[in-house]
């Protein structure tokens, strides 16, 4: 009952501060030139409504799972980007449970900003919004997992809107993802995912929780060319980048499948994958705002923003320098 209202509010909330932001770089320029790419404080908002115990943990299939997919839709709508799979940017799918082997609908919110460029190359930004939901009367509000990479997702989508990239841009809000990286594989396995001549995927869980400000880019062990990119992205001074966790038959410690890049590596297509490492609030009711680290979450959201620009500046070059000739590239 809460859910229309309720929406309705925190939609226009967040359409007045990005209203504010507006205003405030059209009027002084030199406002503008020192802002940081992402605003804070707009970044920071998403996830204090999504990881608010209104969404319930926001489980596929569930009421707050919906309210979840329509918030990302209509901050996707209200940013302005067009629907890539469907008419609309929610783009709905059914799954088999793997617990209970009952059928369950999925909507992964997928808009696409296109690029200036001729290259027909599409670079995919994706975050989960989906969570765990309730287990009896706690609720489990992930707000690190993965109510973090969902707002540096809009708000990376809200950048690129406003400075449009070279090439097109698909950002991708997965739903499913802690039922078995389902939205993730729906996805690659669609027509729309084929009609694309999708060359990179970039990939943000847990961006948000970090007490020593490590942010970690996984995957480019599995294709090294992604690396000297990423190194060559200035970095603020506290903000940590360590390589890792993408080290094949390391167990648990090999994150290559452990979120919705991997269904994209499974079809041979490079992806980073930006996270940190676990903490006390991993998958528990106590992955809440309140624990969040947000100067490391605003830093890890602005250097994500800016390896998707250099990517969108050297992807032909490296694509066609190195990666096509390596066991696994996307053929
Ligand atoms: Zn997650």
């Amino acid at each position: 009952m809460l859910r229309a209202p309720y929406l309705i509010v925190s939609v226009i909330a967040v359409a007045l501060l990005a209203m504010t932001g507006c205003i405030r770089s059209n009027t002084d320029s030199v406002i503008r030139q020192v802002r940081p790419a992402i605003d804070k404080e707009l970044l920071l908002e998403h996830v204090r409504i999504l990881a608010s115990d209104d969404f319930q943990g926001r489980r596929t299939g569930s009421d707050g799972g919906a309210m979840a997919a329509d918030y990302v839709r209509n901050q996707m709508a209200l940013i302005g980007l067009m629907a890539a799979c469907s008419e609309d940017l929610t783009w709905p799918f059914t799954f088999e449970s793997r617990r209970d082997q009952q059928q369950l609908t999925g909507s992964n919110v997928i808009g696409l900003i296109a690029g200036s460029a001729e290259s027909t190359r599409v670079i995919v930004v994706s975050a989960h919004f989906d969570h765990l939901g309730m287990r009896g009367e706690e609720i489990f509000n992930g707000a690190d997992d993965n109510a973090s990479g969902t707002a540096a997702m809009l708000e990376i989508s809200r950048y690129f809107s406003e400075n449009p990239p070279r090439h097109s841009i698909i950002f991708a809000g997965f739903d499913a993802e802690e039922m078995g990286l389902r939205g993730a594989s729906a996805f690659v396995e669609s027509p729309c995912f084929s009609q694309f001549d999708i060359s990179l995927e970039i990939n943000m869980d847990m961006i948000s929780r970090s007490d020593r400000s490590e942010l970690y880019a996984s995957g480019p062990l599995h294709y090294p060319a992604l690396r000297t990119v990423i190194e060559d992205v200035s970095r603020p001074e506290d903000l940590s980048l360590l390589f890792g966790h993408d080290e094949p038959g390391s167990g648990s410690d090999d994150w290559t499948f452990a979120s919705d890049h991997g269904p994209f590596h499974q079809v041979g297509i490079p992806f980073v994958y930006f996270g940190v490492e676990d903490h006390p609030g991993y998958h528990n009711p106590s992955d809440d705002f309140e624990d969040i680290t947000p100067a490391f979450f605003h830093h890890a959201a602005e250097f994500v923003l800016n390896t998707v620009e250099a990517f969108d500046a050297t992807l032909d070059s490296v694509l066609d320098s190195s990666l096509d000739d390596l066991p696994g590239a996307h053929e």
